[in-house]
Order: C-alpha cells, then sequence, then structure tokens
C-alpha cells in the first residue's frame, strides 16, 4: 500500500511517502497557509501524483471537521473550505484531513499500545488530542487542549478569549513575556540561560506550573493512561518538567497521581498519524 501523507503547518508543509509501512521518503516546503487553498491543493495534488498513492492523509493545524477546516489561525484563507473533498477531487486519490495534534495522538496510541491517551503539542501554539478507549476524539473542536482557561483574566489569546494556556506557555506567549522583561534571546537560549538567571528559572517553572494544572484538569476528564508531549517546546521538557509532575500530582485525583507525562520520542508524529488514519479508511471502504 502507497500512503503519501502531508503536515500542514504554519511554519513548513513537510511530506512523507510510506510504501507498506516503511518511510521511502521525507520532502518539506516553506508553508503555503498565508496563499489561496488552490496553492495547497497544487502542492498535494503534485507529489501524491508522482508518487502514485492509493491513499492521502493531510495533518492540518486547526480545528477540522470531516475533513474541513472550521477555524484556524494559521489558515485564515481556508475557514470553512474542505481539504479533504477538495484534495480527492484534484487528486482522483481517497484522502482523509484531520487536526495535526489528533494525528498525532493517533500515532502515539498505536505505537504505545495505550487505549486512553493525551498528546499535547507545546509549539507557537498548544494544541491536543484526545484518544478515549481505543478511539479518536475528533469532529469540531477537539482537542483545543491550549484553549482551556488557566488565568481568568490573564493575557488576550490568539482565540479571543484570556489566559488560555497558549496565551500563558505557548511560544508566542513566551517571546512576549521575554520581550517585556528585557530580553532578546531565542527559546532554546532561553530554557539553557534559565539554569543561571533567576528571573528566566521563575518564568520556566511558571510554564511548568500552568501546564501541569491543564494536564490534571484534562486527566480527572478521561484518566489517560499515559500524557505525552511533543512540538518543539517538549524537547525542552528537562527543564520544567519537574515543576508540571508537581503541580500535575497535587491537583489530579489521588489514583491518577502516577499517570506518566513524558516528551514524545515519536519523530514526525502527524505525519505517522495522518498516513494510520488514511490507511483506516482505505480498510473500512474495503469492508
Ligand atoms: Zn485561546
Amino acid at each position: 500500500m502507497r500512503i503519501v501523507s502531508f503536515d500542514l503547518g504554519g511554519t513548513n508543509y513537510k511530506t512523507a511517502f510510506f510504501e507498506n509501512n516503511k518511510l521511502i521518503k521525507f520532502d518539506q516546503i516553506k508553508s503555503l497557509s498565508n496563499m489561496p487553498p488552490a496553492d495547497t491543493l497544487n502542492y498535494i495534488s503534485g507529489q501524491s501524483k508522482i508518487y502514485k498513492a492509493d491513499a492521502i492523509g493531510v495533518a492540518v493545524a486547526g480545528a477540522v471537521k470531516n475533513g474541513t477546516i472550521l477555524q484556524s489561525p494559521n489558515f485564515i484563507k481556508f475557514d470553512g473550505f474542505s481539504i479533504q473533498k477538495h484534495a480527492e477531487k484534484v487528486t482522483g486519490i481517497r484522502t482523509i484531513a484531520e487536526n495535526d495534534a489528533n494525528c498525532a495522538a493517533w500515532a502515539a496510541h498505536t505505537i504505545h499500545r495505550k487505549n486512553r491517551l493525551l498528546f499535547i503539542t507545546l509549539g507557537t501554539g498548544v494544541g491536543g488530542g484526545i484518544v478515549y478507549d481505543g478511539n479518536l476524539i475528533c469532529g469540531g473542536v477537539s482537542a483545543e487542549f491550549g484553549h482551556m482557561t488557566i488565568l481568568p483574566s490573564g493575557p488576550r489569546c490568539h482565540c479571543g478569549n484570556r489566559g488560555c494556556l497558549e496565551a500563558v506557555i505557548g511560544k508566542w506567549a513566551i517571546r512576549r513575556e521575554l520581550e517585556k522583561m528585557g530580553y532578546d534571546i531565542s527559546i532554546k537560549q532561553f530554557f539553557k540561560n534559565s539554569e543561571q538567571d533567576m528571573r528566566l528559572k521563575k518564568l520556566v517553572l511558571r510554564i511548568g506550573n500552568y501546564l501541569g494544572i491543564a494536564i490534571a484538569s484534562a486527566s480527572n476528564l478521561f484518566s489517560p493512561e499515559l500524557v505525552l508531549l511533543g512540538g518543539k517546546i517538549s524537547l525542552s521538557f528537562d527543564y520544567f518538567s519537574a515543576a508540571t509532575i508537581r503541580s500535575f500530582s497535587h491537583r489530579v485525583f489521588e489514583v491518577l497521581e502516577k499517570t506518566p507525562i513524558a516528551s514524545s520520542s515519536i519523530e514526525h508524529a502527524e505525519l505517522i498519524g495522518a498516513k494510520l488514519l488514511a490507511e483506516k479508511m482505505l480498510l473500512n471502504i474495503g469492508k
């Protein structure tokens, strides 16, 4: 089976070509999210036809329902656009489109064999995916983990609300905080320098604390067996893991205190998840 999967983000577009479960080629270009949808369709179509794919899986950064982008801060020209339907029309190949964090959650569920799982993406935005009793919770706004309110009077979020988790721990929020504090450093430097700089350390601990609060709230809703963190900021989890776990175990029900919270080691989880969902779609058609 030949599957091509896409990870459409606000910074990059990534493509992975799979043949019988093996990744045979990987490609990356700058994002076309600011261009009209036709440019994205051309890209998907070009890649899929060259490869003669049996199915296409698309992971996209935004709220997706039945293959339609409902709302996305990165894809403002795509609101209400059915990427699934249009990709199928231009390629003639069966396509499935799903939120990127949901795809990552599905990949983690398949690889780690956990039936109740929370996957959190920590990057410019903060996303989430939930697998419950072996099923991906999807369709519409799910699971927008980054838009849980953490501080009722906190800073304004891109979604319009105040004090969302993303507005206090997303990359853009950290950048804004560093600017206010008079620092001109990268996010990577921020975490590294926090070992010597107490002001930075306090911010790192605050980030860890907020994340722990959010994970505890989500865990009390559906008892995940495993919580995994993906995205660029998760690579710095060592700096704030103690604060996250402390705040998590203070707040969560006692029976859930030992829930493992770890940085995900799955490379390209979104692409793998989109591929697995495309495969699942083909198998269901064949039934
Ligand atoms: Zn928000």
